[in-house]
C-alpha cells in the first residue's frame, strides 16, 4: 500500500504509525525523525535543516523533496510505504505525485487525524521522547516506568526542543495555514480518510485500521 499520515503536531502520527504498518507491512517513513537524526549525526542536511526546525518552520521544499524523493524510489523502490509528515504543503503534494506520473497506480489512501487545537497544546506540553529510540512519552497519559527513562532502551529522556510553547504555536500556525488545505486536495481525489484523533492511542489505531480494511 502507498499510505499518508497527516494532521496537526502532536495528533499521535507517530504512535499509530507502527500499528498501521504492522498490519499492513507498509514501511514507516518520518521526515520529522529523519531530520532529527540528520542534525544528530551532524550532516550537511542537519545542519541546513536545524534552524528551520526549531523555530517551527517548514524546511525549504527544495530539501525536504529530495530527502523523500531518495527515500522512497531508492529504500522502498516506489511502494509499501506509509509516510508521515510529508507532504505537509500543496507543492511536496505534487511533487508527490509527479515521482508516481505514468503510473496508472498511485496514492491509496491518506489519513487525517483530527485533534482540537487546545488539546494539541496540552499533548506537546507533557511530551517527552527518547532522543536514541525516538519512543515518546507523556507526563499525563504514558509515563515511562521509571521516571525520565525510555522503557524501550533505558536511555534518559528529553523535551524536543520544539515542543516548547512558543514553538508549538508556530508549528500550529504553520499546519492551519499551510497543510491544512492538503484535506481539500487529497479529499477531491476521493483518498481522504477522516479519522477523530482525539481519543486514546488504541482506540485511534482501531479506527485507523477499520477505515483501511474498508479500502
Ligand atoms: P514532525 O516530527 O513531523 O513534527 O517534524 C518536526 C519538524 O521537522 C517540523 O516542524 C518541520 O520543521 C520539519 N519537517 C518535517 N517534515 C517536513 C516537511 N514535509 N516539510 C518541511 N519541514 C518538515
Amino acid at each position: 500500500m502507498r499510505l499518508i499520515i497527516m494532521g496537526p503536531p502532536g495528533a499521535g502520527k507517530g504512535t499509530v504509525a507502527p500499528g498501521v504498518c504492522q498490519a499492513t507491512g507498509c514501511r514507516h517513513i518520518s521526515t520529522g525523525d529523519m531530520f532529527r537524526s540528520n542534525i544528530k549525526n551532524q550532516t550537511v542536511l542537519g545542519q541546513e535543516a536545524q534552524g528551520y526546525i526549531k523555530k517551527g518552520q517548514l524546511v525549504p521544499d527544495e530539501l525536504t523533496i529530495r530527502m523523500v524523493r531518495q527515500t522512497l524510489l531508492e529504500d522502498c523502490r516506489g511502494d509499501q510505504f506509509l509516510l508521515d509528515g510529508f507532504p505537509r504543503n500543496v507543492s511536496q503534494a505534487e511533487a508527490l505525485d509527479s515521482f508516481f506520473a505514468g503510473e496508472e497506480r498511485g496514492l491509496d489512501a491518506v489519513i487525517l487525524l483530527v485533534v482540537p487545537d487546545e488539546q494539541i497544546i496540552r499533548r506537546l506540553s507533557g511530551r517527552m521522547v527518547c532522543p536514541e529510540c525516538g519512543e515518546s512519552y507523556n507526563i499525563n497519559s504514558r509515563r515511562p516506568a521509571r521516571e525520565g527513562i525510555c522503557d524501550v532502551c533505558g536511555n534518559k529522556l528529553i523535551v524536543r526542543e520544539d515542543d516548547r510553547e512558543e514553538t508549538v504555536k508556530s508549528r500550529l500556525e504553520v499546519y492551519h495555514s499551510q497543510s491544512e488545505p492538503l484535506a481539500d486536495y487529497y479529499d477531491r481525489k476521493g483518498l481522504l480518510l477522516k479519522i477523530d484523533g482525539s481519543k486514546s492511542p488504541e482506540a485511534v489505531t482501531q479506527s485507523v485500521a477499520d477505515a483501511l480494511r474498508g479500502i
